[in-house]
């Protein structure tokens, strides 16, 4: 059920770039806690783990409770210990930024106590006392992952539609091999199926394999985490050659198998955003001599991290500013790429037109929207392809859920986990109030 990897990969080839901490330094770094009541690194965390106490157990050597306390809050603990932009989360917010003394490193000591309960085969959580409610969650993403364990701590059976062999989404097959590989998110989830009680459908698409109608017969209420899609192509003359690529495409590509880079020397990426910084650093980890990012703004413009740009320019990426790229050219395949200036307005600027050379051009310029495969479905409401919902989930129809990125449009793991567990709870309140898909005059459009 859950898809084994090659053991040879690309991504194999990386090393950890945040390393994990000693038991020793943990206890060191744990005892510098301040413990701080109302502590604003709890705020920052869109799973509001409890920071304070699981840092008090790591320093009184309690390892174990720490995992527990974590876990409550966030079942993908382990993975967000990796995955989480923590220097814009809960270390950014640490008092210790305001004392302009080092923050603490709550997300190597997450790590610390997640990678132990791990290792030790601890487990915590059992599921809650039947209900007779069942629940489809579509997609196994960090989102519906998240929702379906909360849904079995309270008692409700589920089942994941997910359309791939394996689970995890993005977590998966997205997320930086220097913070995670792709077979820890797979161990990850199948941590979270042993609560028991959460029957995984795989290579099962809900639209082609699964209408959303029998969703609606067969369950109590139904999850939506179905993410984002395929990348958004740049719709420009040459995109079709070979050695143009979307770059979430190629990172899976890299993640599973083998990164397809022998003879590349050149690599371009278009994009600003977190997913060109990570494409970038992997490329040039991987061995491209020169790696270029083509960004239509200006570095206090991109939507990528700072500290990911940092980094990215610490490993040697290059970068042309305020540069579009409007066409891909090559005899059989890419060879360069034709770029124009842009005024702060993204209009050319006449005469700045120039050609990059590049074996390898990858476009990061965003995700399509998947928000359509609900169309049609009554009281849910679709804005540019997110589907709409409340600050619990709720769609507008009865029993019907969303979060993770394709209701917020896509943000980060933790959210997708925060999203997915407030809905669980708020589907649990909906079916013991009488509620759900088959409730007394719920509407089937
Ligand atoms: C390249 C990249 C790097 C990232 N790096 C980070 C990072 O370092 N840290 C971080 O916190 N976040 C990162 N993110 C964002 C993070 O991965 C997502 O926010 C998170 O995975 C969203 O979870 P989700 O469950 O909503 O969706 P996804 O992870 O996308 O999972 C959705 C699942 O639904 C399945 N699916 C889709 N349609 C259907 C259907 N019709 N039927 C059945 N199944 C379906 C998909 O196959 C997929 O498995 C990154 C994203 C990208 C693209
Ligand atoms: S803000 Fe910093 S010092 Fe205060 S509880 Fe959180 S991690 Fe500890």
């Amino acid at each position: 059920m859950l898809a084994e990897f090659p053991a040879q990969r690309s991504e194999t080839a990386f090393t950890d770039y945040k390393l994990p901490l000693y038991p020793a330094q943990a206890t060191v770094e744990a005892e510098r806690c301040l413990f701080c009541h109302d502590a604003p690194c709890v705020v920052a965390c869109p799973t509001h783990i409890d920071i304070p106490q699981f840092i008090r157990k790591i320093a009184s050597g309690n390892d174990r409770g720490a995992a527990k306390t974590i876990f409550e809050s966030n079942i993908l603990g382990m993975s967000c210990a990796r995955a989480c932009p923590v220097e814009v989360l809960c270390v950014g917010a640490c008092v210790f930024n305001d004392l302009h003394e080092p923050p603490i490193q709550i997300g190597k000591l997450q790590r610390h106590a997640t990678d132990r309960a791990f290792e030790e085969g601890w487990r915590f959580f059992e599921a809650g006392a039947p209900t007779g409610r069942r629940v489809a969650l579509v997609g196994g993403g960090p989102a519906s992952l998240a929702a379906a364990h909360e849904l079995r701590r309270l008692g409700h059976l589920c089942t994941i539609f997910e359309r791939r062999e394996f689970l995890g989404g993005l977590n998966t097959t997205g997320i930086a091999p220097h913070k995670m590989k792709a077979d820890r998110s797979v161990t990850e989830a199948e941590w979270v199926l042993a609560i028991g009680g959460i029957e995984v459908r795989s290579c099962a698409e809900v639209g082609r394999d699964v209408t959303l109608e029998d969703l609606e017969r067969d369950f109590d209420a139904v999850f939506v985490g179905i993410g984002l899609g395929a990348d958004s192509r740049a719709k420009l003359l040459g995109e079709d050659l070979p050695g143009v690529l979307g770059a979430v495409e190629w990172i899976e590509r890299m993640k599973l198998g083998d990164a397809g880079l022998a003879g590349v020397r050149r690599a371009v990426v278009v994009g600003g955003g977190n997913t060109a910084l990570d494409a970038m650093r992997e490329l040039l980890t991987l061995g491209v001599p020169q790696v270029t990012m083509l960004y239509r703004g200006t570095e206090d413009s991109m939507g990528g991290y700072v500290h990911e740009w940092q980094a990215a320019k610490a490993a040697g990426a290059r970068v042309e500013w305020r540069t579009v790229t409007t066409a891909f050219e090559g005899a059989n395949r890419l060879e360069r790429l034709r770029c124009v200036r842009v005024d702060a307005s993204r209009a050319p600027l006449a005469g700045s037109d120039f050609t990059l050379a590049a074996d390898l051009a990858l476009l990061a310029i965003g995700q399509s929207k998947l928000g359509a495969a609900l169309a049609g479905l009554a009281g849910i409401t679709l804005e540019s392809g997110i589907v709409r919902v409340d600050a619990q989930g709720f769609t507008g129809r009865p029993g019907w859920y969303a979060g993770g990125d394709c209701a917020n449009g896509g943000k980060e793991v933790v959210n997708a986990v925060a999203e997915g567990m407030a809905a669980a709870r708020a589907i649990d309140r909906e079916l013991a109030n009488g509620g759900g898909t088959k409730r007394k005059g719920a509407h089937h459009a």
